[in-house]
């Protein structure tokens, strides 16, 4: 069988701990036997965004933009424990931070379903994909503890020295305060990635905020994403056959409970970070869940949604067998695999995605998958199976 040919490399980000060890295996068994790969690699372990400064996290974002595709291992984001681990010369900021205030994005979560494995919410057929806001709000804030009576104000100095003032409160006591902001840039392409993430899968997308309260923050949400959608998106959301529709938050969550899924869901960054969770355990696992940063500018990078498996790691170390789940890497493999195929007109590497996931859900429909999932499933005749033995059952299906 000769093997698919590429014209783009994939920019290539590697990452630390079990899911280092996972991509290595992913690459040898399940994509360089079909794919003759071409990649740009960058080594985003720990060991060497430390021996580089972290310019190599920003050069790997810096290649995306030129490529246009990418695909991520979950990387470590340090913390004092690791400085002393891995003897670093500085806490190096979260990677994904990083690439994602160069690729100016919006990261889609999507659960990856399965027959066997059941969503909490039974009326749940198709999976739910939340697209979050990742800039700004309460996760760029000023906050202040007040001990006692004052007037709290909201003051804004122009370029040109003006001021404008509000009043928040006249406080007769102790209190709490907390600033926090948006920028119409950032709100714009967050609007623009959730239109064309709704055009590239074909499916309706739900924004939601509560700007019946926050009736200039929220509002300004609310008018960005509806002005975009009359001039830009309407009339190809209508030829697509999907729909856009805005509702209020708690009408969202209280309307995703009784829905069948298979929707995008835009929120807000804080309501995007809590409602990702609820959905992705609501469908079954971290393991299956699949995850793209969506740019504006048409830049893709794809990842597993969860972190390096570090408790997996150390008894890899110590000579277990690798064990953990490796769908959520794959998925990042076939997205990115696919996306490239599509970008660069090669049919036959889209649909190479296209058979390598249609593998894997097989491969667990027949009753084959590792432990994290068979502790859950529903079906009658399991069986438990290591990491490699996994990647062979997939084999034989692909
Ligand atoms: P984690 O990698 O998400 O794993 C937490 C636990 O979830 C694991 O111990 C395991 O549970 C289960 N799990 C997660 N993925 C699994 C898989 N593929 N197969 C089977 N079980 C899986 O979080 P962590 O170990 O606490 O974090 C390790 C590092 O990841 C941290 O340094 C953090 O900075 C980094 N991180 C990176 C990213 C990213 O790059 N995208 C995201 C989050 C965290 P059991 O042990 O019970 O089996
Ligand atoms: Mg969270």
């Amino acid at each position: 069988m000769s093997k698919i040919a590429m014209t783009t490399p994939l920019v290539e980000m590697d990452g630390d701990e079990m899911t280092r060890i996972l991509w290595k295996m992913i690459k040898d068994e399940l994509v360089c036997p079909y794919v003759d790969l071409k990649t740009e690699y960058y080594d985003l372990g720990l060991e060497n965004r430390n021996a580089t400064n972290d310019l190599v996290t920003k050069e790997s974002a810096e290649a995306t933009l030129k490529y246009g595709v990418a695909v991520k291992c979950a990387t470590i984001t340090p913390n004092a424990a690791r400085v002393e681990e891995y003897n670093l010369k500085e806490m190096w900021k979260s990677p994904n931070g990083t690439i994602r205030a160069i690729l100016d994005g919006t990261v889609f979560r999507t659960p990856i379903v399965v027959k066997g494995i059941n969503p909490c919410v039974s009326n749940w057929e198709k999976p739910i994909t939340l697209a979050r806001h990742a800039y700004g709000d309460v996760y760029k804030n000023t906050e202040m503890k007040i001990d006692g009576p004052g007037k709290a104000e909201l003051v804004f100095t122009a370029a040109d020295g003006t001021e404008t003032r509000s009043l928040i409160h006249e406080f007769k006591g102790a209190g709490v305060l907390q600033g926090m902001h948006n920028t119409i840039d950032s709100i714009t392409s967050f609007a623009y990635a959730c239109f064309n993430f709704a055009l590239d899968t074909k499916q309706d997308l739900w924004f939601a905020t509560k700007d019946t309260i926050s009736k200039k923050y929220d509002h300004t949400f609310k008018d960005i994403f509806a002005e975009i959608y009359e001039a830009e998106y309407k009339e190809k959301f209508e030829e697509a056959g999907i729909s856009y529709f805005y509702t209020l938050i708690d009408d969202a969550v209280a309307r995703v409970m009784k829905e069948k899924g298979g929707f995008i869901w835009a929120c807000k960054n804080y309501d995007g970070d809590v409602m990702s969770d609820m959905v992705s355990s609501a469908f079954g696992s971290l393991s299956m869940m699949t995850s793209v940063l969506v740019s504006p500018k048409g830049v893709f990078e794809y990842e597993a949604a969860h972190g390096t498996i570090q408790r997996h790691y150390y008894r890899y170390l110590k000579g277990e067998e690798a064990k953990s789940n490796p769908v959520a890497s794959i998925f990042a493999w076939s997205g990115a695999l696919r996306k490239r195929g599509e970008l660069d007109n090669i049919p036959e590497l889209a649909a190479f995605g296209d058979r390598l996931e249609k593998a894997v859900i097989d491969t667990i429909e027949s009753g084959i998958m590792t432990a994290d999932l068979s502790r859950m499933c529903t079906l009658e005749n399991v069986t438990t199976v290591n990491t490699l033995d996994f990647f062979k059952a997939i084999k034989e299906r692909i």
